[in-house]
């Protein structure tokens, strides 16, 4: 089968043969309907020999969606045809978390070398994916893959960020977005659909500005330290209740941190880098700042459920398999308008 590979450090992703993979006991092969290409894997493949440990050569992809072509022996639920979303953060299954749904913090995951696709395991760039359990899917319904993939990760960390703070959401309050990209554009539309917060997104660039005002951001500025004096007057001089940082830089953290205002969250989700020096008197009163990772699997059928209802959708910029190159070049460019969504069989 063909498939998008990561394959020397330093080097862009190409288009390749491999074997086609091989269902066994337990597994679920997937034919993928779509695959969403994250800024994360830009991250991955700009780390140095030293910090890399994904294994080469890597399929890239972590957010995939498919049609079921092949159920392994002792698979009971998931049936030949059914179309399906990939919960992505794969756990042991057993330890508290996973028993709580949250594979994403599964405590046995690293020593016991499971990897989510794309991460590590082979990803969904690829025209089969094979998915380790048939826990890791969940059923789309009626909604299109092509339209939804992100939702599994664009979709899922923001709604694990927001969700966790939505007690300081009530109506009144002020959320800030910055980086109104992938994530971003699908959390904005979270904050409206599940908050009762006025939404304030920043970006560096004017096009995604826009995105944003579209997705329905009430403001929406551009990301500088004029956004401080901005965001306290929109706040009555008070700052934001929550800041989503969807880019995670040294500069906008230090500028989330800047807008927080007491007993604010700040959710660093970007892997941008930055880093955040703490201490009493350096930010208001009582911020919680946090480092949410993925999401749980419960709140990924929920995120579907906020799909199936019209209350979110991914703006999306479709690519062929051949040309996911192109794709992960625009995204580097910071050019693509929501997520760029690969479709390795047409
Ligand atoms: P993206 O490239 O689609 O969007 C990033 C956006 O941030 C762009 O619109 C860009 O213009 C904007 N931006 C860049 N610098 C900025 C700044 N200083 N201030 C404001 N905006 C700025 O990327 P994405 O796929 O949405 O991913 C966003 C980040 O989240 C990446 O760092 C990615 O690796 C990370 N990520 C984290 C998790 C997690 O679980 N924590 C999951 C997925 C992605
Ligand atoms: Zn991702």
């Amino acid at each position: 089968m063909k498939a998008l590979q990561y394959r020397t450090i330093g080097g862009r992703p190409e288009v390749v043969t491999i074997p086609d993979p091989v269902v066994g006991p337990g597994q679920v092969l997937l034919r993928v309907t779509a695959a969403g290409a994250c800024h994360s894997d830009e991250y991955v493949m700009g780390l140095s020999e030293r910090e890399y440990t994904f294994g080469l050569p890597l399929t890239l992809g972590h957010e995939g969606a498919g049609v079921v072509a092949e159920v392994g022996d002792g698979v009971g639920h998931v049936k030949v045809g059914d179309s399906v979303a990939v919960y992505g953060p794969w756990g042991c299954g057993r330890c508290l978390k996973c028993a709580q749904g949250k594979e994403n913090y599964c405590v046995n995951a690293a020593a016991e070398r499971i990897s989510p696709p794309g991460l590590g395991a082979p990803g969904s760039m690829a025209e089969y994916l094979l998915i380790d359990s048939e826990r890791h899917v969940v059923p789309l319904g009626g909604l299109d893959p092509v339209k939804n993939v992100a939702l599994t990760d664009a979709g899922l960390t923001p709604y694990h960020a927001i969700k966790a703070a939505l007690p300081k959401l009530g109506a009144g309050s002020t959320a800030v977005v910055i980086g109104a990209g992938g994530l971003g554009h699908v959390g904005i539309q979270i904050l409206r659909a599940i908050s009762g917060s006025t939404v304030v997104a920043l970006d560096v660039n004017k096009e995604k500005l826009e995105l944003a005002r579209e997705v329905g951001a009430h403001h929406a500025l551009l990301s500088n330290s004029a956004a401080v004096a901005a965001v306290k007057e929109l706040t009555n001089g008070l700052g934001a209740d929550a800041v989503f940082d969807f880019a995670g830089y040294q500069q906008s953290v230090e500028l989330g941190a800047a807008l927080a205002g007491s007993e604010a969250d700040l959710s660093i989700v970007g892997i941008g880098g930055g880093v955040l020096g703490v201490g009493f008197g350096t930010i208001a009163y009582d911020v919680a700042v946090r480092t949410p990772y993925w999401g749980s699997r419960s709140e990924l059928i929920e995120v579907l459920e906020l799909a199936k209802r019209g209350l979110i959708s991914v703006e999306t910029e479709v690519f062929s398999l051949d040309d996911a190159p192109r794709a992960y070049q625009r995204l580097h460019d910071n050019t693509v308008r929501g997520r760029a969504v690969v479709v390795p069989n047409p």
